[in-house]
């Protein structure tokens, strides 16, 4: 409510963003509280991104106002040359944490605790209608710039009544939540609604994610459910095996963002007592469309089977539906066995991107949106993701966009063509590699060419590997066959 305070007499008005780079933290929750309750929308933006991707996406949300950590500054500094619209930054720390900026002098530089400190602690919520935003959350397109998907108080409600559905998450009043997940994904999927609807009390992370720290709060604040991608849980499994430790009060895990792999299901269940259950979603439908909850009937003959029964991406949650068509618009056979390209729609499904039409052709009748991801769905509704029409690489929970790896690539001299997929990696779930088509008699050097990418992308995002080829495949309009690629070179071992 101080916060709320705040944001009103600096002038802030309803429906104005105010951008977050952070971590989770209890501050960040104040933020999203402060600003939804009061009109204001709450806008996240990966601090993972290069400066260039947050002052394009600062800009394109015309954020009047920056929240940030006091380690992501570093970045804001570099970002903050672009800005157009932002009148202050809000350093999260308080007054004896405070540091002085770099930051052109047109934006005011505020201590966030300073900030509230002066404020009252009543604030008189408005009553706002249900289809006003509340939060803004940009996510990689398959095309172009990031796109913002903008959060309504309605979709957010109906999203939190889903996940709290018995066989979803759900949160009880007992229960206490670790989000990994970071709540500038997806709105940390949804926890930060879901949790407290229930009373359920919420530990945060902050930016230590390694094994240790995981485990040294898991026990120490008694966790009961945690939720994150792939690549966390397999570093909290190898710490958990090496230091011998346990997690005993932890019951559920909650895995999504990437495929799960057997070995997640395996380890922490049959070693450390947590049940595994895999979701799928996206930050277009807030984000959770499947969880994987085995029912009635579908009883397991014995351990390999019951881990085969959790393996695919689970069933659609009540509010939410999907289907899969060809590539006509087709609706395809739910037989478990034919893949056609995955639609959803739903209560909290997105309609549009914000202030954006360049993937309008997403957006199909009858409300159904084109997710990118090719699956199959058996008799009893199971979904299972097969492959992804998208031409993005998610590494480690976080997208890199192949376009803008091939864009940068094309800029070097010697190279005709060049072809950014993935291959799987054991931490990492994928990783990029560059396929490289020379200009006719030409040798690029692969060093020179992963040069080309420094300071151009965040270095997370530089490719693994460069593969050279005679002939990049090209298929009639001259786009690149990438599947052909992907048959030829998806196996490719990173040296
Ligand atoms: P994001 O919007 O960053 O949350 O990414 C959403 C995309 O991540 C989906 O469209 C899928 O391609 C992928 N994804 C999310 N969850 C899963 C999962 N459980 N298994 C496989 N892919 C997933």
């Amino acid at each position: 409510k101080k916060l709320a305070n705040a944001f009103k007499s600096f002038g802030l008005r309803e429906s104005d963003r105010v951008g977050t780079l952070a971590w989770n933290g209890y501050r960040h929750l104040e933020i999203y509280y402060a600003t939804s309750s009061s009109g204001l929308v709450c806008h996240t933006i990966n601090p993972r991104l290069h400066p260039d991707q947050v002052s394009y996406i600062v800009n394109h949300a015309k954020d009047q106002v920056l929240c940030i950590d006091l380690n992501i500054l570093p970045l804001v500094e570099k970002a903050s040359k672009n800005f157009e619209a932002v009148k202050a930054i809000i350093i999260m720390t308080d007054n004896k944490n405070m540091v002085q900026t770099n930051i052109k002098d047109d934006i005011e530089i505020i201590c966030y605790e300073d900030f509230i400190n002066d404020h009252s602690d009543q604030f008189d919520w408005p009553l706002l209608d249900e289809k006003t935003a509340s939060s803004l959350c940009y996510t990689s397109g398959t095309t172009g710039n990031p796109k913002g998907v903008l959060y309504s108080h309605r979709s957010t409600v109906l999203h939190a009544y889903g996940m709290n559905l018995k066989d979803v998450v759900p949160y009880g009043v007992k229960d206490v939540v670790l989000p990994v997940v970071p709540m500038f994904h997806v709105n940390a999927w949804g926890t930060p609604y879901a949790a407290p609807m229930c009373g359920t009390k919420i530990v945060f992370p902050g930016a230590k994610l390694d094994g240790e720290n995981l485990t040294n709060l898991m026990n120490d604040e008694k966790v009961t459910i945690s939720l994150g991608v792939p690549t966390i849980w397999l570093l909290l499994l190898n710490y958990l095996r090496d230091s011998g430790k346990k997690i005993d009060t932890v019951k559920r895990l909650i895995i999504g963002g990437s495929s799960c792999p057997r070995t997640l299901f395996e380890g922490f269940e049959d070693e450390f007592g947590a049940e595994v259950i895999h979701a799928w979603g996206m930050t277009e439908m807030s984000p959770l469309g499947t969880v994987n909850m085995p029912s009635l009937g579908e009883e397991p003959k014995d351990r390999t089977e019951y881990y085969d029964q959790k393996l695919p991406q689970g069933r659609t949650i009540f509010g939410h539906q999907m289907k899969l068509v060809d590539d006509d618009g087709n609706d395809l056979p739910e037989d478990g066995i034919t893949q056609g390209r995955l639609l959803s729609r739903g209560f909290w499904v997105l309609k549009e991107y914000f202030e954006d039409s360049s993937e309008k052709d997403r957006f199909l009748d009858d409300g159904w949106f084109d997710t990118g991801d090719v699956a199959k769905i058996d008799q009893n509704g199971f979904m299972t993701i097969t492959d992804r029409t998208k031409d993005i690489i998610k590494s480690g929970g976080e997208w890199i966009s192949s376009i803008d790896l091939e864009n940068i690539c094309v800029g070097h001299p010697e190279v005709a063509n060049a072809a950014v997929i993935s291959v799987p990696h054991e931490k990492w779930e994928e990783r990029p590699i560059v396929i490289v088509q020379p200009m006719p008699g030409k040798s690029p050097v692969k060093e020179e060419i992963l040069e080309m990418y420094n300071g151009r992308v965040s270095k997370w995002m530089i490719p693994d590997d460069v593969i050279f080829t005679d002939n990049i495949p090209l298929g009639a309009t001259g786009k690149i066959l990438k599947n052909k690629l992907r048959d030829q070179f998806g196996g490719h071992k990173i040296s």
